[in-house]
């Protein structure tokens, strides 16, 4: 990350505006429904920011409304030091936006896609064929370039995806979901490419469901539920949070019924002060501060209740884990991410070149 301008250096350059600043913003439906209610939001030039909740939480409005398809209800927000509200078209021309779905035309070429692109962002002609060429190899795409983009695999087209909304070299890209559905090839190609591009500069702002996604490339991130932050950080102070260690728990007979007569054991012991306890896919996990030194005697209580451990695992809190003690949802929290989709948003805006 490029680390923003500290006023009080001797050389200070006047401190860019943050590329995201939303200040008690509402978004409410036309049936009602209050998806965003008072959310105020800080990202600096040169972050790489990630904004997560569970489904339902309110992370497409937000997202859409930072990036001018959506008027807020009530509060203010300014993109790249441009207001939503009175200067749209600048914010516009300021960003990138890559949305769950892919805007590609199957039946062109990559090529045509990007030439395409590039005139809907206003890119003067002249630069047009360089800046494809440098984005193709970028994407690791220029092989492909003149191929149809329906023989395509899902990563390519996102990375090509990826590739339009960038022709404009927009200093703060929104990423919605870039990587779901993908196998973890692609999926990694995309990471590396993410990452390049934010070490040459560009903010990014990113939705993801993958936690582990969210660790590895974001700075800071957010966690949105019912329409409101609830934590911001990076992600090692929020892992830090969670505290302790989490012991997993695989048992022999895995049937609903040990399952739950083992949790009651675990919550029951005085082995273990567990600060959560939930039900995976073959037995139970405890996030516990004395996790490590309580195990043992855990495992004894457990076996003397005709309980077997086929086998157990004590490690460090993940992204995973924090979700978990923060919004309660399950493990999968946003599997189903689609839901929403194809709703219509109430006051969509006319939104000529902007993908
Ligand atoms: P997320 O992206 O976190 O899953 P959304 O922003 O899609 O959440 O949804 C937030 C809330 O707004 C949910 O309760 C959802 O049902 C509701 N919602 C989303 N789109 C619409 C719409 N077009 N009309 C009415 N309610 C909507």
């Amino acid at each position: 990350m490029r680390s923003p301008t500290k006023p009080d250096e001797s050389n200070a350059r006047p401190t860019d505006p943050p590329a995201i600043e939303a200040s008690d913003v509402h978004v409410t439906y036309e049936d009602g429904t209050e998806a965003v209610r008072g959310l105020s939001l800080r990202v600096e030039a040169g972050e790489f920011f990630g904004f997560l909740g569970p489904n339902g939480a309110g992370k497409t409005t937000t997202i859409r409304t930072l990036v001018t398809l959506l008027y807020p209800t009530a509060g203010s927000v300014s993109i790249n030091g441009f207001d939503v509200r009175t200067d749209p078209q600048a914010v516009r021309e300021s960003i990138g936006y890559m949305a769950q779905e892919t805007s590609i035309d199957e039946e062109l070429t990559a090529r045509e896609n990007l030439r395409f692109a590039g005139r809907a962002y206003g890119v003067p002609k002249a630069k047009r064929a360089d800046r494809i060429a440098e984005l193709l190899e970028v994407v690791g795409l220029e092989e492909v370039a003149d191929d149809k983009v329906d023989t395509f695999s899902g990563g390519m087209k996102k990375r090509l995806d990826a590739a339009t909304s960038l022709l404009h070299r927009p200093p703060l890209v929104f990423l919605d979901e870039p990587t779901t559905g993908l196998d973890p090839e692609a999926r990694t190609r995309l990471w590396d490419y993410f990452e390049r591009l934010n070490e040459q500069g560009t903010t990014v702002f990113l939705t993801t469901q993958y936690l582990e996604e969210a660790d590895r490339l974001c700075d800071r991130l957010a966690v949105i539920q019912d329409g409101r932050i609830i934590t911001s950080d990076t992600p090692d102070a929020l892992k830090s949070r969670v505290g302790g260690e989490v012991l997993e728990l695989e048992l022999a007979d895995d049937d609903a019924g040990r399952i739950e007569r083992a949790k009651r054991i675990v919550r029951e012991t005085d082995a273990i002060d567990a600060t959560r306890v939930t039900t995976t896919e073959d037995g139970i996990e405890v996030a516990s501060e004395n996790a490590r030194e309580g195990a043992h005697e855990l495992l004894v209580a457990l076996y003397e209740a005709d309980l077997r451990v086929a086998a157990f695992d004590v490690r460090s809190p993940t992204l995973d884990d924090v979700f978990l003690s923060l919004v309660g949802a399950d493990r999968d929290h946003d599997r189903s991410g689609a839901a929403n989709r194809d709703q219509q948003p109430p006051a969509e805006v006319d939104v000529e070149g902007q993908r």
